[in-house]
C-alpha cells in the first residue's frame, strides 16, 4: 500500500513500568462533571446526563514526570483556561456496557489538562455553535504517562489540584465525580463503540482560571503524581 502523503505519525504516550507505549485513538471529554465546577459556569449542577465533546488524538502533549512540559499559548483568544482532569485510559473494546462491568474496560489513568480558549466557547454556547475551535485546538491535550491498572490500581478517591506559579487554584476530590469512571465509560458507550486507545477526560473541578505566558501550572491526582506545564 502506498499513500498520497506519509500517513500522520501515531499518536503515543509512555506506560509506566513498561517499555510499550499507548497509542491513542480518540479523545472523549465530560462537560460540568462536579458539582462546584458546573456552579460557577453558571449552571444547575443537577445530575443531567453526562454530555461529552472531543479532541483531535494529535492534540496530546505528553509531559514526562519530573520534567516541565510546554504549552503553546493559541493564537485568537485572550481567555485560554486551565481544567486539571483525571483522564481513563480505554483498553478494552465495548459498546452498552453495563456500569458493574465497566473498570474492566479501563487499561489505566493519567494525568491531563483540558485547555480551553474560554472567549470562543462562550461566543458558541451564545450562538449554539460547536465547541471544537475552544476545546479541540492544537496541544489542547497535555497529558501525563499512563499509569496501568494493573500496578496502580483503580481510581475513585484522592485529591486533584493544580497549582499557577505556585499559587493553588483548584483542588477537590476524584470522589466528588457527578459521574463515577463506570458510569461514564457505560453512558460514553452507548453513545461510541469504545476501542482501546481511547481515552476520557472525566471532567474538572472548580476554580478554572485563565493562564498567561510564561505561567508553569502543576498539576497532580494522588496516586498518580504530578506534572508541570509551561505556557509558552
Ligand atoms: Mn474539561
Amino acid at each position: 500500500m502506498s499513500y498520497v502523503f506519509a500517513p500522520a505519525p501515531v499518536v503515543a504516550v509512555p506506560v509506566v513500568g513498561s517499555s510499550e507505549k499507548f497509542a491513542v485513538r480518540r479523545i472523549y471529554c465530560v462537560g460540568r462533571n462536579y458539582a462546584a465546577h458546573a456552579r460557577e459556569m453558571g449552571h444547575d449542577p443537577d445530575r443531567e446526563p453526562p454530555f461529552f465533546f472531543g479532541k483531535p488524538a494529535d492534540a496530546v502533549v505528553y509531559v514526562a514526570p519530573g520534567e516541565t512540559g510546554n504549552f503553546p499559548y493559541p493564537s485568537q483568544s485572550r481567555n485560554v483556561h486551565f481544567e486539571m482532569e483525571l483522564v481513563a485510559a480505554i483498553g478494552k473494546a465495548g459498546k452498552d456496557i453495563v456500569v458493574d462491568r465497566a473498570l474492566d474496560h479501563v487499561y489505566g489513568y493519567a494525568l491531563g489538562l483540558d485547555m480551553t480558549r474560554r472567549d470562543p466557547q462562550a461566543e458558541a454556547k451564545k450562538l449554539g455553535r460547536p465547541w471544537d475551535t475552544a476545546k479541540g485546538f492544537d496541544h489542547s491535550a497535555p497529558l501525563g504517562p499512563i499509569h496501568p491498572v494493573a500496578t496502580a490500581g483503580h481510581i475513585d478517591k484522592g485529591a486533584i489540584w493544580l497549582t499557577v506559579n505556585s499559587e493553588e487554584k483548584q483542588r477537590s476530590d476524584v470522589a466528588d465525580l457527578i459521574w463515577s469512571i463506570p458510569e461514564t465509560v457505560a453512558y460514553l458507550s452507548s453513545l461510541f463503540e469504545l476501542q482501546p486507545g481511547d481515552l476520557i477526560f472525566t471532567g474538572t473541578p472548580e476554580g478554572v482560571g485563565a493562564v498567561a505566558k510564561g505561567d508553569v501550572m502543576i498539576g497532580g491526582v494522588d496516586g498518580l503524581g504530578e506534572f508541570s506545564v509551561r505556557v509558552v
